[in-house]
This record gives C-alpha cells, structure tokens and sequence, in this order.
C-alpha cells in the first residue's frame, strides 16, 4: 500500500484532475541507451502512478474498456490506483489480462484503450499502459500470486505454441477448472515476446515471472515439441486424451522482398536476425559469443516500418553498428510501429530514409553484401490496405554502402500443423480458417486464433482471440456441443 501521506487527495474535484499533466515515463537517456540492452523505460515511481491515476475523468461510457480486446477494466483498476489499493488493482486487471506486465510494455495503447480515452481529445491521454505496467510489476515486487481455487472438471486441453494467445487461452482455461499443458516447439517459451521483441523493450525476466506466475496456476508447459512433428492434433485427441486443442502457433516465417543479391552474406530477415541475438543471447556478447557477422563499426540498414523493423535496428545499433537506417518505402505516418518505438528510435540517433525503397543488394564480389541500391518513391492513391500507395519516381536511383541489411516485410503462416493435420480448412495464405467470435476451426474440438489465424498482428489482439477461444472451449466442454 502507498504511503497516503504523499498521495493527491482522491477527491480532487474534477476540473483540478483535468489541470494535472500527463506524467512521463522516466527513461535511459538515449546516448546511454544506445549503447546497453537494459530495458529504455524505468516504469513509474507511486507517486507518478497516483499523479497519473488521477487524471481520469470516470466517464459514464468508458470507452477505453470497450476498445480493449480483452475487456481490462480500466476505470475500476485506475480507481483502485487512485485509493492507494495497487495489489486490488493488479487483481483487477488479472480478471481479464493475463500478462498485465507484458501488455503494460509493449501493447499499442494509442489503437485501443489510450486511442479513445476522452482526454486524447484535447490533450494526452491517461497513460493507461503506463500504470497497467506500474500494478502489475508492483504485484510481481510483493510476490502475490492468485491460484483460481476452482473444483477440477476433468477435462484436458492441450495449448499449441506458448506466445501470448496461447498464454492466455492455458490462463483463462486454468481458473475455470480445467487441465491445460502448453506444447511448445522452441526450447523457451513466450513465442514472439521472448524470440522476437528485445531485451531492452521487454526484459526476458518480466516474461520468465509472468510465466512462473501462470505454472503457479497449475498449467504445464512442455517445449521441444513441434506439434505436427513430434506428435499430431489427432494423436493429441485420440491417444493422449486431450478433450480440445487450441492452436495458436503464430506467423514466424519470413517473407522476402525477392529481388537481386538477397542470397549474399550479410543480408538476414528480421526473425532470423532477431532470434538468434535474443534466443542465442547474442545481446550478451562477449559473455555468449555472437551467433550473427560482427556488426561493430559496420553501417547496417533494416527496410521496413514495423515493430520488428524497429527492433532489429536499435538492436544493431546496441550491438556496435556506425550508421543505423531504416528503410521504409511510405512516409512516417503510414509506419505501423508504435508511436513510442518511433520516438525512442530516433533519440537514439536512428536514421530514417523514408520513401526509400531497396531494389537490390549489392555484392563486394565475394559474396558478401557492400550497399543496397534504392529508389525514392512518392505517395499516390491508397491501396487496399487503406494507406497510400508507394510509387517509384522515375531516375531517383542511388546506392548506400552497407555491410549489413535486415529484410523486415512481413511474415507468414508457421505450416507445420497445417499439413499434418486433415480436414482443418485453411486460407489461400496457409492462415486456419477460425471462426471470429468462437475461434472453432473446421476440426471437432479444435480452435485456433492469434496470428496463425489473423496474419501478423498483436500482442493484445492475439491475447483477445485467445480468451474468445477460451470461452468457446470452456462451452464446449460443459455443453458437448460443437
Ligand atoms: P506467437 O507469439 O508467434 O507464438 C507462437 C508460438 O507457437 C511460438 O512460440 C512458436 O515457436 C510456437 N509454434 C509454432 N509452430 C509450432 C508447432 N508446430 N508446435 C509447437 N509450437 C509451435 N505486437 C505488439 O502488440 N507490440 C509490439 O511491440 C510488438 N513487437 C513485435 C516485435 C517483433 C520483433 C515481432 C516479430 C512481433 C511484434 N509484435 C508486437 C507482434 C506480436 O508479437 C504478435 O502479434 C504476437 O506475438 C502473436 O501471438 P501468437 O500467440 O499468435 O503467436
């Protein structure tokens, strides 16, 4: 509990709350930040959490709940802040959000709950994912764990792939009663939060407790198992007893811009690259010897616009790189990283080329990437994704010298279980067919969602599928009915 002596009164008469401003994250400074993997944002002190808490104006329709895809209760949590009660409101959050720690840190609040908060109308709005990230690591300081204490149905469901729609399916399954084992292929668990995102956004230690914290439940978690290889979805069902299968096995394989010089040395994807600093502890070099080129004093560009694009750059630059770009072939507001990723970026002396568009990886001659050649290109007529089309412009060719290059476009379908497993419907992309509000697919007792089902998304609206599914699942094991 806060010391009340140096809380705001909570009774702050409403036009004195809308007086107060935003308050700011603290952070590394960025010339420090550049150079080291620790986490950026340092997280709220009580006293800028109770600051911030009582910036809200408890709206009758409060729409930051209603534009969160899993439902937080935001007013009621950001109440309890305001009465000092920061493990009530960490509970709070829980009802709904099994990785409050995570999705404090690195949901997109400024598309959901932050998005349509009413003080975005004519200021900033509430920090939402500031002070979620506040309770839920205050909770995790105190060392208070919730174990649903919930009569055992009986019932067993097996949970394919360990990212957050999963976490959250095995979560929400677990407090209604039923038996849930996670089955993971790699040999750590948190899907893309752990072999994606970095270090310095997300600490591996903030995933380990939320996971510990899910163990702690009752959930079991396997890895080294690639389901579809190690074992199938109907093995699952018919010999191991599974009741239903939720399969939530994401889009990790990386599309390629298919132009010349991709094959040379020193061009990676985004997942490669990523996975092997995160998950192969390159971030630690020397202490873990660096399983990528060495990209100390090199000049290395990453072409695309998107969190992942993002995170490989400002990891080479932590990792030694001279020059830093990104590449990206539309203009900053068609970039569909987070806005804070964006700012934090170029504080970090990132160098943006934008409407810049690669066209070809250049050879050193021995097989080794020397520059990329690229055209400028201008926006026209959006395209079917609602955002400008880019268009080349004609003779605007020039070349950048570079050692390193990450392709960062997009990913697709992860196809293993796809192929192995009959009768699942799928789309022309190799996307599972889910239904959107039961996430059934067209197998009995099997359900999928995240980004196996949507293509690439987030974090939170793969968290939203999996508690959809959850409660599909949940009515189909009580009902029988499909
Ligand atoms: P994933 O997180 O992809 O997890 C799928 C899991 O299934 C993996 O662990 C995989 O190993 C496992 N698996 C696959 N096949 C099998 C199999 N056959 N058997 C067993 N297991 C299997 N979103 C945000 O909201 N904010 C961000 O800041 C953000 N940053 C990102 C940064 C990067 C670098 C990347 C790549 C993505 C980022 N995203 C971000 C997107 C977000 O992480 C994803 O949308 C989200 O993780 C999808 O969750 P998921 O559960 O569907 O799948």
């Amino acid at each position: 509990m806060a010391d009340r002596a140096e809380c705001p009164p909570a009774s702050l008469p409403l036009r004195e709350r809308m007086k107060i401003p935003r308050q700011h994250m603290p952070e590394q400074p960025a010339i420090e930040r550049a150079a080291n993997f620790s986490e950026v944002n340092l997280g709220y002190s009580e006293e800028l959490a109770l600051q911030e808490a009582l910036r809200c104006l408890d709206c009758r329709k409060p729409l930051c709940m209603q534009n969160c895809p899993v439902g937080v209760k935001v007013q009621e949590f950001v109440d309890l802040i305001v009465a000092g009660d920061f493990l009530g409101a960490a509970a709070k959050i829980r009802e709904d959000n099994v990785l409050p720690a995570i999705t404090g840190r690195v949901c997109p609040q400024e598309d959901h709950c932050e998005g349509s908060c009413v003080l975005a109308k004519k200021g900033e709005s509430l920090g939402i994912g500031y002070l979620e990230r506040f309770v839920a690591d205050y909770e995790q300081r105190m060392g208070v764990f919730h174990v649903p204490a919930v009569p055992p149905t009986g019932k067993k469901v097996a949970v394919v792939g360990s990212g957050p729609s999963g976490l959250t399916v095995a979560g929400d399954l677990i407090q209604r009663g039923h038996q849930v084992r996670v089955l993971e292929a790699l040999h750590e668990l948190g899907g893309v939060l752990a072999y994606g995102i970095p270090e310095f956004r997300l600490p591996r230690n903030i995933i380990k407790q939320q996971i510990d914290y899910l163990r702690a439940t009752g959930i079991e978690f396997e890895t080294n198992v690639i389901v579809g290889k190690t074992v199938t979805i109907d093995e699952l069902m018919q010999e191991e007893g599974y009741d239903a299968v939720f399969i939530g096995t994401g889009a990790g394989a990386p599309l390629f811009m298919n132009i010349p010089g991709e094959q040379l040395n020193g061009v990676y994807s985004a997942n490669e690259f990523l996975t092997r600093i995160n998950l192969m502890k390159a971030y630690k070099f020397p202490e873990y010897d660096q399983p990528i080129v060495d990209i100390r004093g090199k000049d290395v560009a990453v072409i695309g616009g998107g969190n992942t694009a993002l995170d490989a750059i400002r990891t080479a630059l932590r990792l030694g790189a001279r020059k830093a770009y990104v590449l990206y072939r539309r203009s900053e507001a068609e970039m569909p990283a987070r806005a804070e990723e964006i700012r934090h970026a170029r504080q970090e002396g990132i160098d943006f080329r934008l409407l810049t568009n690669p066209t070809e990886f250049l050879s050193n001659g021995e097989g080794w990437l020397s520059g990329v050649r690229c055209v400028r290109m201008q926006l026209g007529e959006p395209d079917a994704s609602g955002r400008r089309r880019p268009v080349p412009i004609n003779g605007s060719e020039f070349d950048l010298p570079l050692s390193v290059a990450v392709i960062s476009v997009g990913t697709s379908a992860n196809p293993v279980i796809q192929s192995t497993t009959p009768g699942l419907a799928t789309d022309k992309r190799g996307y599972i067919q889910a239904d959107p509000i039961t996430q059934r697919t067209s197998c009995k007792g099997v359900f999928a969602g995240g980004d196996i089902v949507t293509g690439s998304a987030t974090v939170i609206l793969a968290m939203g599928a999996g508690r959809r599914a959850a409660k599909s699942i949940h009515e189909y094991l009580t009902t029988g009915e499909w």
